[in-house]
């Protein structure tokens, strides 16, 4: 789960971290409002939308050479205009894709003077099952260009979950951005504060790019990326309370009401099934046919009839969807249980597409009953194979 600059650096602050004054706004009003509760005279007004490269994005809706979604201020004035140029507009940014995110919220921030611009971020590895963190002088740039092109100038360590940070720590990240003295001392606090958030919060990612050196010589988190292990909410009901909904997908937000592990695609042919191998398998299995899934839904083992009665729905109300194929391999999960769920959401949404339905497995019999006697139009198919090539077909000829 992701959130906003705003709500990132808040949760750093909570663990000691630096960062700067700031109030988020919905209009321009509060930009204003918020600009006059700081010190001034450097303001800088953000765009808050999920994405990063908002200072090198483009709004849709401004000329080419208007300025991009993070913009300084000199003045309450400037604030305000920025403001009513920025709320309400397209950003495009290299990570929002060509549709860019429309920009609803704005955190207006005291300007800082900066020395130097430099990258740090945390992550779990894989590789060593432990949070390494990776750093940088090349600050407030593209970290993916300056790994592709300069290596030597990204250094990456690990972190024993044993120990937590230790001085060397420190010590190696204010030896890799060429900090001394007080300076290399706060990097080694500011280390051991994000560390700590991280921990403690369950997050996935934390992204601090730009790090900086003030002109006063102070450490600061000047932007601040961070997404949480989806895993981990059920313990952070702090944490979910900072979901911004309008930044994700509607179908996403219906589907985790369920439980449901739901991920929208591109495709045409939605897909239900038990199991997240078997989802794999399918997508697959659709492509090699030649379609795309619209999206991958694992049901789970345990799923009730209302459960599938809401992935359903979820199903049949993308428009995209031009066919469904349902694969159910029954387990634990039961094929009647199934069956069931699929009538009682036919008669509740109608079905204005093709629906293949692939049953095997514990009350198949039962199951196939049910789909048979219903009524409803429904190509059965025996097994992945043939369930593929069937809906395939039938969204061909549609
Ligand atoms: P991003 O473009 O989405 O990564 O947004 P950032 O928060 O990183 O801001 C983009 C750039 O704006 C930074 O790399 C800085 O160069 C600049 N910037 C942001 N805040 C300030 C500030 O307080 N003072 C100054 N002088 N520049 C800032
Ligand atoms: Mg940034």
């Amino acid at each position: 789960m992701n959130i906003h600059e705003y709500q990132g650096k808040a949760v750093l602050k909570e663990f000691g971290a630096p960062v700067s004054a700031g109030f988020p706004a919905l209009t321009v009003t509060e930009a204003v409002e918020a600009a006059k509760k700081l010190p001034g005279p450097l303001y800088v007004v953000k765009s808050q939308i999920h994405a990063g490269g908002r200072g090198k994005g483009k709004f849709k809706e401004l000329p080419a050479d208007a300025k991009g979604g993070v913009r300084l201020a000199k003045s309450i004035e400037e604030v305000e205009s920025h403001a009513k140029e920025m709320l309400g507009n397209t950003l495009v940014t290299a990570q929002t894709g060509p549709a860019g995110k429309q920009v609803n919220r704005l955190y207006i921030e005291d300007g800082s003077d900066i020395e130097k611009e430099f990258y740090l971020s945390a992550l779990v590895d894989r590789e060593t099952s432990r949070i390494a963190f990776v750093v940088s002088t090349e600050g407030g740039m593209d970290i993916e260009a300056v790994a592709h092109d300069t290596p030597e100038k990204i250094k990456t360590f690990s972190v024993d979950p044993a120990t937590g940070i230790m001085p060397h720590h420190g010590r190696t990240v204010a030896q890799t951005l060429g900090l001394t003295g007080d300076q290399a001392k706060q990097a080694g606090t500011v280390l051991a504060q994000i560390y700590a958030a991280f921990v403690g919060k369950d997050m996935a990612m934390l992204e601090i790019n730009p790090l900086i050196v003030t002109k006063q010589g102070q450490i600061k988190c000047l932007d601040a990326k961070v997404s949480f292990d989806s895993n981990s909410l059920y313990r952070h009901p702090d944490v979910v309370a900072l979901r911004d909904e309008t930044e994700e997908d509607a179908k996403e937000i219906e589907a985790s009401k369920y439980d449901l592990a739901y991920i929208a695609l591109d495709g045409t042919i939605g897909c239900m099934v038990n199991g997240a191998g078997l989802a794999m398998a399918t997508l697959d299995i659709i492509q090699l046919y030649g379609e795309s899934p619209a999206n991958f839904l694992d049901v789970g083992g345990g799923a009730t009839e209302e459960k599938v009665t809401a992935a359903f729905k979820i199903i049949t109300a993308d428009p995209k969807v031009k066919g469904i194929l349902v694969n159910i391999f029954g387990g634990i999960m039961k094929c009647d249980v199934i069956a069931r769920g699929v009538i009682a959401a036919v008669k509740a949404v109608g079905l204005q597409v093709p629906l293949v339905v692939r049953l095997e497995g514990t009350n198949v019999e039962e199951g196939k009953e049910i789909i048979r006697t219903s009524g409803l139009n429904v190509i059965p198919a025996d097994d992945l194979d043939d369930a593929a090539q069937k809906i395939v077909a039938a969204v061909k000829k549609a």
